[in-house]
């Protein structure tokens, strides 16, 4: 996987942070993601990911200062792309037939069971490690 970036806007250090943490969970599958700007001046960037075997999909992300924030939309971008391509739950959660969805809990953006909280939350980043 891979990711570059064409922006040298502001917070965007948190979008690349955010996009590399969510990418740990997408792992072993190859996936290049392009960061790009849609409207600077209000932190609006272009996600673009291109998947092995797959097509491009691009959506629009809003950045914050707010690190955990970011990581939440930009894994619930991620997601919505994943999807789109796989045309399947990702990450699915464990035992269910549902993905996981993206939400911040606490302090922690975590991927969550969209049913049952208590079955599955984990922190967005560290959904493949015990
Ligand atoms: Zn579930």
């Amino acid at each position: 996987m891979s990711v570059q970036v064409r922006s040298t806007t502001q917070h965007v250090d948190l979008v690349v942070s955010a996009v590399h943490r969510v990418l740990r969970d997408y792992a072993p599958e190859a996936v290049h993601v392009v960061i790009g700007d849609l409207e600077p001046k209000h932190s609006s960037f272009t996600l673009t990911a291109s998947f092995e075997g797959g097509m491009t999909i691009g959506h629009a992300v809003l950045a914050t200062e707010d690190a955990e924030d970011v990581c939440v939309a930009v894994a619930d971008q991620l997601q919505d792309m994943a999807i789109e391509n796989r045309f399947g739950a990702w990450p699915r959660c464990p035992g269910h037939t549902h993905p996981l969805w993206p939400s911040r809990t606490g302090d922690v953006a975590s991927w969550v069971c969209p049913t049952e909280p208590a079955h599955c939350t984990r922190p967005i980043g560290r959904l493949l490690t015990r």
